[in-house]
């Protein structure tokens, strides 16, 4: 089928999909990106959602393979920020327009950990009610699986939205890139009990993983829909040198323009197959290319997420190599975002929760 009957179609299939996601030469990947600009300013509009992202622990009790905090590596500076440094970037954001804030952190599934983002929750949305803040600020969740009653418990203490991504929807490559004690199917259990704990559910892959073929990349997207996520950040597959990974480098730069190109095309994909849901330009993308976020929402994004970590442990977060900003203030992190969405045109949403109309259209 030709390019042209398959973007005027009104729903695209797995197929399609597949067919898209081949694309290589510039004219034919130029109209899918306008087919998913045009349908994002249809079902989202024009509007870019800043998410402030605090990542308040690198302190994970999990080893997935590619990451670079994961708990076996040596490496790095272990930290936990205090309540009150936590509580500052969030006053910070508040104050300077953002409507929401993303708490991030490695997996830990004890009390400790869960109360203390219990009371930073409730600490956080009862100081930053305001005028132009009725509710204070949204909060986004990002801290791995959890039990049900966890789940609950946090969000009941405040936070609504929750990130969870499955990486990779195929179920052998999962287990390639995880050690036996983290499986799929709990994976998969963890994303229907957040939506069964009331959030707003967001999931996503890594484009690029070894192994990983434009079928399981289409088949991702599948999962998306079935799953019925209401947010979506999917960024490419980099390498951190402390990984098993590392002895793939020469090999992994070759591709990096082909894993870049994949990445913008999944989030065109994603906007012309789901349409109405949240999807973010992630910082990954600037990490393979200077101008990757700004491209992000060229194909189709509408979230952005500008790192608020207080910049002495910045460094010590780095999930994969050459992650931008780390050595910047928020404040630098703001100008530099404000620029980089005003430099494409696009309106910012300040004081705006902006959550997905795909999940506003069921309640
Ligand atoms: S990807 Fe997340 S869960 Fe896995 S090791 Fe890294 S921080 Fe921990």
């Amino acid at each position: 089928m030709n390019l042209n009957n398959i973007l005027n179609k009104e729903k695209i299939n797995k197929d399609d999909i597949c067919i898209l996601l081949n694309l290589k030469d510039y004219e034919s990947i130029e109209k899918v990106r306008l087919k998913a600009y045009n349908l994002m300013l249809k079902y989202v509009g024009e509007k870019v959602y800043l998410r402030g992202l605090i990542e308040f622990s690198n302190i994970c009790v999990n080893d997935c393979f590619y990451c670079g905090i994961r708990k076996s590596n040596n490496n790095i500076k272990r930290y936990t920020l205090t309540n009150e440094e936590i509580l500052e970037s969030a006053l910070w954001a508040a104050e300077n327009g953002y409507g929401s804030i993303v708490l991030q952190s490695g997996e830990r599934n004890d009390e400790q950990f869960i109360n203390k983002l219990v009371d930073i929750i409730k600490e956080i949305k009862d100081k930053t009610i305001s005028d132009t803040l009725p509710n204070g600020l949204g909060i986004t969740l990002c801290i791995g699986e959890q039990s049900y009653k966890t789940y609950r418990k946090l969000f009941e203490a405040g936070a609504h939205r929750y990130l969870l991504r499955i990486e990779t929807t195929n179920p052998e490559l999962f287990k390639k890139i995880h050690p036996p004690k983290q499986t799929y199917e709990r994976r998969v259990e963890c994303l229907h009990l957040i939506k069964e704990a009331g959030f707003q559910l967001g999931t996503g892959v890594m484009i690029g993983i070894p192994g990983q073929t434009i079928e399981d990349l289409a088949n991702d997207l599948e999962f998306f829909r079935i799953i019925d996520a209401d947010m979506i950040g999917m960024g490419p597959f980099i390498i951190h040198s402390d990984t098993i990974y590392q002895k793939m480098y020469d090999t992994y730069d070759i591709e990096k323009r082909r894993i870049y190109e994949l990445s913008l095309l999944m989030i065109a994909c994603a906007r012309i197959y789901l349409k109405d849901v949240n999807i973010a330009s992630t910082t990954a993308l600037q990490a393979m290319y200077p101008v990757g976020r700004e491209m992000g929402l060229l194909f189709g994004a509408n979230v952005i997420m500008p790192l608020l970590t207080p910049t002495y442990v910045r460094s010590q977060y780095q999930l994969y190599n050459g992650k931008p900003c780390i050595d910047e203030f928020s404040s630098e992190c703001y100008d530099c975002i404000i620029n980089r969405i005003k430099s494409i045109n696009r309106p910012i949403a300040y004081n705006e929760w902006g959550d997905s109309p795909h999940f506003n259209k069921k309640r």
